[in-house]
């Protein structure tokens, strides 16, 4: 037996200690703030079985112009943290590169795939069945183009990952979840089957 000490109660924090204390290993976690306060706490709350790739970092010129002058959802930036992780930054678009991303989730895809599995133990010794609906994630499309390029993805990784996806017709999806008032002409949806939500709670 070996004594651990695993800095930051996050996802990432509190499962490595329980699979070392699983171990036998005596674990103390330690946290700046309270546990499960920050990343694993605000996020959208899936088991992402669908993510096989990792994100790349996109290096087409239309997407970091629109990251520069943040008019997309997906960053937000300051020039003193920019600088401050340069050398992650330059790290992260290296190995986005089309090759090395490729190479990377081959080993990435494999341990993604386990994440339905692996969480099961930890809902249940957490009791929080109650909180996770097994229902697969859906993606809602209210345009043609959106829509094709995501089943071009679906099918993608379906033939590359093994990962499955069900394609359905929007406005049949809106007795299933009546919370949806209207369905857009063309709304059409992608559903990736094995990922699982969190109910709002
Ligand atoms: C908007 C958003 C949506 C997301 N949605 C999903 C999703 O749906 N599904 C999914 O799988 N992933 C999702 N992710 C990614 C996922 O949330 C993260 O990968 C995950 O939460 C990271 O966990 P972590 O334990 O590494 O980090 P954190 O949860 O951030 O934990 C790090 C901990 O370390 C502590 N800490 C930091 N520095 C110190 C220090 N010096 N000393 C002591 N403690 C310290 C912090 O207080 C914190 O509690 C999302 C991320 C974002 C930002």
């Amino acid at each position: 037996m070996a004594e651990f000490l695993v800095l930051g109660a996050g996802m990432v924090g509190v499962s490595s200690a329980l699979a070392l204390q699983a171990r036998g290993h005596q674990v103390t976690i330690v946290d700046r703030k309270g546990a499960g306060l920050e990343t694993s706490y605000g996020n959208a709350g899936m088991i992402q079985v669908e993510a096989a790739e990792p994100y790349a970092l996109p290096r087409d010129l239309v997407t970091l112009f629109k990251y520069a002058l943040e008019i997309s959802n997906d960053v937000t930036w300051k020039m003193r943290g920019v600088v401050q992780m340069a050398p992650a930054l330059w790290s992260y678009f290296r190995y986005s590169s089309p090759e090395k991303h490729a190479h990377i989730s081959q080993f990435y895809s494999r341990l993604v795939a386990r994440s339905t599995e692996d969480h099961r133990s930890l809902i249940r010794d957490a009791k929080a069945e109650s909180l996770i609906r097994h229902r697969g994630l859906v993606m809602l499309h209210r345009n043609e183009k959106a829509f094709e390029k995501a089943a071009k993805k679906a099918a993608f990784l379906r033939q590359e990952y093994g990962v499955l996806s069900d394609i359905f017709d929007g406005k049949r999806y809106l007795k299933e979840e009546p919370a949806l008032k209207k369905a857009q002409q063309a709304l059409c949806i992608l559903r990736k089957a094995g990922a699982v939500l969190r109910r709002e709670s």
